[in-house]
């Protein structure tokens, strides 16, 4: 279903979020406060306004409140970005996701009411130290303090066995909650036990961390 969406701030994050919603086919608005910026994005983007989200009176114009959600993207000018997300929390619109740089930043932004707080370097550089650490895990997506959602390939041990013999979810708490298959080029989702993992597929699995961790280093 095509939903509307603002992006404030189009420096590398926001730029690439808003084209990204475009494409999927979504109305996406594009503001940021240097015109360079708005011409970069203009086709990108279903429109693009030149204007300052810390003036409130700048936002308003912009019939923010109407938008399934709205983005602060601004990162690096902390004050713009505290001030951008009062702003547009003022207005009323539905669901607001702002961008962090840093812990303390992301604080600030859930005390004045940000509902969802991005932290793009940190989820990518962790998930960089993850695949860095271990080449097998070929993607790493954090749940829950605690939990993961990886894609591995499976242990030797795991090869020829069907979910039922391996009884991941009672020994180890994870649940296998799809295989990417390689050919043909295809994605089982929610195996059932019966399912038989073989040498080439790629296991996404949600668990504890440390459980995870276990079956990363036995990973092939
Ligand atoms: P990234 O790290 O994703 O490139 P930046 O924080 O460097 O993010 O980029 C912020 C973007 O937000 C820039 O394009 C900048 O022009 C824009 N911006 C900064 N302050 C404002 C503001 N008050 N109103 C609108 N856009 C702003």
């Amino acid at each position: 279903m095509k939903k509307q969406f603002a992006v404030i701030g189009l420096g590398n994050f926001g730029f690439y979020l808003a084209s990204g919603l475009f494409q999927k086919g979504h109305e996406v608005l594009g503001i940021d406060i240097d015109p360079r910026k708005i011409q970069e994005i203009r086709d990108l983007v279903s429109s693009a306004v030149l204007a300052d989200a810390t003036d409130p009176q700048a936002l308003k114009e912009l019939e923010l409140g109407k938008m399934d959600a709205v983005v602060v993207s601004i990162g690096s000018v902390l004050n713009s970005s505290i001030l951008a997300t009062l702003n547009v929390k003022d207005i009323g619109v539905k669901h607001v996701v702002a961008k962090a740089v840093s812990d303390a930043h992301g604080r600030i932004l859930q005390k004045i009411g940000a509902d969802e707080i991005y932290f793009p370097e940190k989820d990518l550089a962790l998930a960089a130290a993850q695949r860095l650490d271990n080449p097998n895990v070929l993607d790493y997506l954090p749940f829950m303090a605690g939990y993961s959602i990886v894609q591995l390939t499976p242990p030797a041990a795991f090869i020829g066995k069907n979910l039922i013999e391996l009884d991941l979810i009672n020994r180890l708490g994870i649940q296998v909650i799809a295989v990417i298959k390689a050919a043909p080029e295809n994605v089982v989702m929610i195996p059932t036990g019966n399912f038989v993992v073989k040498k080439n597929d790629i296991l996404v699995m949600l668990g504890p961390d440390d459980a995870l961790a276990g079956l990363e280093e036995k990973s092939n």
